[in-house]
């Protein structure tokens, strides 16, 4: 994949090759599948390449490494089923995502379910289906061992930890701070002692320290601190650690300035370290879990041109799609400052720059903007607008009840 930024800024995207003017998704010219799709907006993924990201990302990782898609990232259930068999689990955060990891038919013993607030019916959920439960609490904890005493089930649970470090520089922090995630660190030896007195299985540690980070150092340090940390807990548990979940964090380039990752170092890191950790903790199976990386570059969002119009001077291309589909491209999902997501005109890739457009949506608020200020060709009613890197947090992050238009349609090609 080329990496070299473009005129403004962006990220090459030539994962998604152009032909005879047009995007091709999937090998299918855009303009095409917008009419097999039968209705724009839509979102599309291409299975082709979250393969191979699931193929690269394995040859640069130590074997012995599991990998894990978190559902939450995209869980529409064809995605879902497509990466279940490829990755090693699949980590849950609702009941509504276990059920779509259990119909993908990946064995209970390779789903796990984080989440603060599991509700009393989602835990005894996940106990029937044999599936891992983080604990994010020891109130979860004592809920569960009262469903354990209830059931005569044995649930196999692992101790999400709010670690004492940060993952630094990433889009999202997850550790270091008073958190609703997991359990303070200098919290969890009294609580491990605890859970050897219930009927709870103790498997292992999950310890996710933060998201969408593009520095391979960060990364590096996090999972060295990780392991760190994770050895020193476990002289307090109750039985061998089994599982331990170090998170992931990887993410996908965004906006300009934003060069992709090099997962490289964070392999050859892990093989380092590995030996050290199979001696400290022998049983131990060693999991990432990943999100965005696995999904974000393989999806789009295509939406129609309805309007073209000039106010004080500047142009709009005002589309069928907007934020109600699409909130992280808005910039209203939690960003600090609004950048723009890579954004083209997927039917005029021939086409020559002709003109600085701000494409909007049909909402009636001022936050309903997918591009602001972008060279483009010159586009009219009818011709396809397409954002680039929606694979992640897309669909299901957005508010499509928000004045109340259609829905946007989900494809896997
Ligand atoms: C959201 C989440 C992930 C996935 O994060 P990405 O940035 O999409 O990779 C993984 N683990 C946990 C616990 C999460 O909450």
């Amino acid at each position: 994949m080329a990496s070299s930024p473009d005129k403004a800024g962006h990220a090459a995207m030539g994962h998604f090759p152009v032909d005879h003017g047009e995007v091709l998704i999937g090998g299918i010219p855009v303009t095409r599948l917008a009419r097999r799709v039968g209705q724009t907006p839509f979102y599309a993924y291409d299975r082709r390449l979250m393969t191979a990201r699931v193929d690269q990302l394995r040859a640069r990782l130590p074997q012995a490494i599991h990998l894990h898609y978190a559902i939450k990232a995209n869980p529409m259930p064809a995605v879902v089923c497509h990466l279940a068999g490829m990755v090693d689990g699949l980590d849950v955060a609702s009941l509504g995502e276990l059920r779509v990891a259990l119909d993908t038919g990946m064995a209970p013993t390779r789903i796990s379910f984080a989440g603060p607030g599991k509700g009393d019916h989602e835990l005894m959920a996940a106990t029937a289906a044999g599936v891992m439960v983080s604990l994010e609490s020891e109130g979860e904890m004592e809920r569960l061992a009262r469903i354990a005493d209830e059931t005569g089930i044995r649930p196999r649970v692992a101790v999400r930890v709010n670690p004492d470090f940060e993952l630094k520089r990433s889009g999202m922090k997850m550790g270091g701070v008073p958190s609703p995630f997991g359990v303070d660190a200098e919290r969890v030896p009294a609580m491990l002692r605890r859970m050897g007195e219930t009927g709870l299985d103790f498997q292992g540690l999950h310890i996710y320290a933060g998201s969408q980070n593009l520095r391979p150092d960060a990364i590096v340090e996090a999972h060295e601190l990780t392991l760190e940390l994770a050895c020193r807990l476990a002289a307090a548990a109750p039985a061998p650690v089994r599982w331990l979940n170090i998170g992931g964090g990887l993410g996908i380039p965004y906006f300009p300035g934003d060069a992709p990752l090099d997962p490289g170092p964070i392999g050859d890191h892990l093989a380092a370290r590995l030996p050290a950790v199979k001696k400290n903790l022998p049983h131990a199976e060693i999991i990432m879990e990943l999100g965005r990386y696995l999904v974000g570059e393989a999806g789009v969002y295509i939406c129609r041109v309805i309007d073209r119009k000039v106010s004080k001077g500047r142009t709009f291309l005002v589309t069928d799609g907007g934020m109600h589909h699409h909130l992280a491209a808005s910039g209203n999902l939690g960003q600090v400052v609004r950048r723009n997501y890579p954004v083209v005109i997927a039917n005029r890739m021939g086409d020559a720059v002709q003109e600085t457009v701000t494409v909007v949506g049909p909402l009636c608020t001022p936050l309903d903007r997918l591009a602001d200020t972008i060279d483009a060709p010159r586009a009219i009613p009818g011709d396809l607008v397409l954002i680039y890197q929606s694979g992640a947090y897309g669909f299901s992050a957005s508010p499509h009840g928000f004045l109340s238009h259609p829905a946007p349609v989900e494809v896997l090609v």
